[in-house]
């Protein structure tokens, strides 16, 4: 079937083709929304990518146009409105798990990175400047690392971070499960209190939006580290900034931002900063950014585009995908 790939990046696009045998794909590098959805127009299927608005108003506009599927190429899926997808009866599936392993490495890059002063460190050699002055760190060994969120990824952190021999709480609202490392459950409240590190693993829902406010900051134990993989939204990062500024929080590992779909996966470097908020928080000396790219590995790639097919082809041949979402 025609297949329109919204958001279409160069490093997958080896990956789709790879995988790919019976489609026809028409790769659109911009995003999905109200202007784009004409695109569309002649293809049974579309492929997503998180930055891709496929709200009431722009199905509304897929289904008029014939498309049958939709297939997003990421584990969230909080950029669909699935209420309006069932009442259009369009078929809509994800790639659940692709690897775990990428985000989690990801999130302990960061921690690492923003614990050892690495980006200073490395711009100080290339300076020829060999002062060890601010460059202090501190031991992971013996440290508490909370995981808000304990799925697929969350699991991996643990696992990772046991490995430095941390104590781990874990705070969920899904029932305890077996792990290979020990953890504590425990209250939000007390994680908050307690973690030296928090690393944000819950996808984004009315629940965990702005789960870390102002409100929740004030439990925080004074100079942690807080490490964001999940989504941006679950951070409000106006209070953010000011924590980082008090010194509640000492620094911050995001590789989200509430209002990244404007900003990331593009080159914006002759462009003008229209963001104040992300300019100050990228200002700051105790944030580290990355640009959505936790799941950035050859093997997330590789696994992406083999689900994606695999969706595709089920639908294609009259199948129900495993990875549907109703
Ligand atoms: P998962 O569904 O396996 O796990 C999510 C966990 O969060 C579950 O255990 C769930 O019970 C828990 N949870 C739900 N609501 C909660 C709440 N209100 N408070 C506490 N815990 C809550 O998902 P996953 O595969 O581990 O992925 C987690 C998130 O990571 C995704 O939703 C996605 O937003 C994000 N993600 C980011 C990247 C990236 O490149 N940065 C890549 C993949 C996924």
């Amino acid at each position: 079937m025609l297949v329109t790939v919204y958001s279409a990046h160069n490093f997958e696009i080896e990956y789709l083709e790879k995988e790919n045998k019976q489609h026809q794909f028409r790769y659109i590098t911009e995003q999905l929304s109200v202007k784009t959805a004409e695109l569309a127009a002649g293809s049974e299927a579309v492929a997503l990518f998180t930055q891709d608005d496929a709200s009431a108003l722009v199905l509304n506009t897929l289904q008029a146009l014939g498309v049958k599927y939709l297939t997003t190429r990421s584990a969230g899926y909080d950029h669909i409105d699935l209420q309006r997808v069932r009442s259009l009866q369009i078929k809509v599936a994800h790639v659940p798990a692709y690897s775990p392993y990428a985000i989690a490495e990801h999130a302990m890059a960061l921690v690492m990175a923003l614990n050892r002063k690495l980006i200073v460190a490395a711009a100080r050699i290339k300076q020829n400047n060999y002062c060890l002055d601010d460059l202090i760190g501190f031991d992971m060994n013996g440290k508490t690392v909370g995981i808000i969120g304990l799925g697929k990824i969350g699991s991996v952190m643990a696992k990772i971070v046991h490995g430095f021999g941390c104590r781990i709480l874990i705070y969920d609202v899904a029932p305890p499960v077996a792990l290979e490392v020990p953890v504590e459950y425990v209250t939000l409240s007390k994680l908050l209190q307690q973690s030296d590190i928090i690393s944000l693993h819950a996808p984004l829902t009315p629940e965990t939006k702005y789960l870390i406010n102002a409100e929740s900051i004030k439990l925080l134990k004074k100079g942690s580290m807080l490490i964001n993989t999940s989504r941006g939204g679950l951070i409000n990062t106006k209070d953010l900034i000011s924590a980082l500024q008090t010194g509640q929080i000492s620094a911050a590992g995001l590789d989200v931002y509430e209002k990244e779909k404007d900003i990331f996966f593009r080159d914006l470097s002759d462009k003008p900063v229209t963001d104040d908020l992300f300019a100050e928080l990228k200002s700051l000396p105790n944030v580290l950014i990355t640009g959505h790219q936790a799941f950035l590995t050859s093997t997330a790639l590789q696994n992406i585009a083999e689900t994606t097919i695999y969706n595709l082809d089920t639908w294609q041949n009259g199948g129900t995908s495993i990875n549907e979402l109703f």
